[in-house]
């Protein structure tokens, strides 16, 4: 039997959290990561909950409508002189129709005058697909879309027993490095805009409205680290859970993050109604840095602490999730591990079995060790699921995302 569970200290304050440095804003940060630890000098007041202003486009460039919120919309289409309505309808048909085009024989509620006027100012962001694949089950869908400028990103439709899920990106590449992930193998190329995150879902949505469904659930578990590109990734989340426009509810949009500790302090601190899901792979330090660079700027004790603030402030579970890699990270040992480090913490285990990826030789957890690790969760009130895996025969799985096609 595994050991009782250590009980969690009653609070933490905020003051004995590790420094609560902002996240990198632009010009973006690249690989490698700096592998100091955090600043000692006193950080700066995490920003404030509010909105972060929309970024100021070149003089020559069309602004991008699905960046905005539906207030901002509505503020651009009335200092134009237009009436609010007309803000309304076009919302309208950008979220709710999904019309992909400043087009007015699809938006046949606009007036000309304002058509002509959003033509020649603005613009839909919508993703050309390059390449898209579909599951030999027919359950997962991989698109690969092109970015302006070029880059890719790869945007997943999963489906499961009752639930349609986009598994969105939030970067072309990730500066993480995570060793079993193919993202992490490629590098880092640059955040993604709001607008480029909400169109991903848009995507998602066109292709489930012809078939008369919609989107209900958003993963951000795609290419890249959301928590890096903060301000961008919480601007899409205010557009994706607008009730008039896509309506996704927040607790059915979830963010994954390899553990950025002063992004789920600022979750935290803003409230953020949305779920979060951390990835930990590992219950000590050392065993962490070998899986998760990243570990070595947000350490293992740092970030538990700073999970144990998220659950306390927001009284939220988090959810973590965790490879499972044949004989490194799936044993019973590693299994009361994990139990202790997050005993007595609002949680739930998402056990993965590793998928391959051409650059990491580990080989995944069996099932009968992941039925025995999830035992011993189960012994120590430690909730956990072993997820279903998806699109493995095309590259759409955990990890397995490159932008290859
Ligand atoms: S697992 Fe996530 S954070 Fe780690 S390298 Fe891959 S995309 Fe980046």
């Amino acid at each position: 039997m595994p050991p009782p569970a250590t009980p969690p200290p009653a609070t933490l304050p905020p003051a004995t959290l590790p420094p609560a440095t902002p996240l990198p804003a632009t010009p973006l940060p690249v690989t490698p990561l700096p592998v100091t630890p955090p600043s000692a000098t006193p950080s700066p007041a995490m920003p404030s909950p509010a909105m972060p202003p929309l970024a100021t486009p070149p003089p020559d460039a069309l602004l991008n409508l699905h960046g905005l919120t539906r207030d901002e919309l509505r503020a651009l289409i009335v200092s134009w002189d237009f009436p609010p309505v007309h803000a309304a309808r076009l919302w309208n048909y950008l979220y709710y129709e999904a019309v992909a085009a400043l087009d007015a024989a699809a938006m046949p509620d606009i007036p000309a005058r304002l058509m002509e006027r959003l033509r020649a100012e603005c613009t839909p962001d919508v993703l050309p697909v390059a390449h898209e694949a579909q599951s030999a089950d027919g359950f997962t869908r991989k698109y690969l879309l092109t970015l302006p400028g070029g880059s890719r990103i790869e945007t997943v439709l999963m489906r499961f027993t009752g639930r349609v899920t986009a598994c969105i990106s939030s970067q072309a590449g990730c500066a993480m490095g995570c060793v079993f992930c193919a993202t992490g193998q490629m590098g880092f190329t640059r955040h993604l805009t709001a607008a480029e995150i909400v169109a991903q879902a848009l995507h998602v949505q066109r292709i489930l409205k012809a078939q008369g469904e919609r989107l209900r659930n958003v993963v951000l578990m795609g290419m890249g680290e959301p928590l890096h590109n903060y301000d961008a990734v919480m601007r899409a989340c205010e557009i994706m859970r607008d009730g008039s426009g896509l309506a996704l509810g927040a607790r059915k949009i979830t963010l994954s993050t390899v553990g950025v500790v002063p992004g789920i302090v600022r979750m935290a601190d803003e409230a953020s109604p949305i779920h979060l899901a951390v990835s930990l792979h590992a219950a000590t330090q050392k065993e962490r840095l070998a899986l998760v660079p990243a570990a070595r700027r947000w350490p293992l004790d740092q970030l538990i602490d700073a999970c144990r603030y998220y659950v306390e402030k927001l009284n939220r579970r988090i959810f973590f999730e965790w490879t499972l890699i044949d004989g490194k990270n799936d044993t019973e040992a590693h299994a009361r591990a994990v139990a202790k480090l997050l005993s007595g913490m609002q949680a739930q285990v998402n056990l993965i079995p590793l998928n391959p990826t051409s650059g990491y030789g580990g080989a995944p957890g069996r099932t009968d060790a992941a039925k025995k690790f999830q035992s011993i969760l189960a012994a120590c009130n430690l909730p956990s699921t072993i997820r279903q895996p998806r699109g493995i025969d095309i590259a759409a799985g955990c990890g397995q995302l490159a932008a290859e096609g």
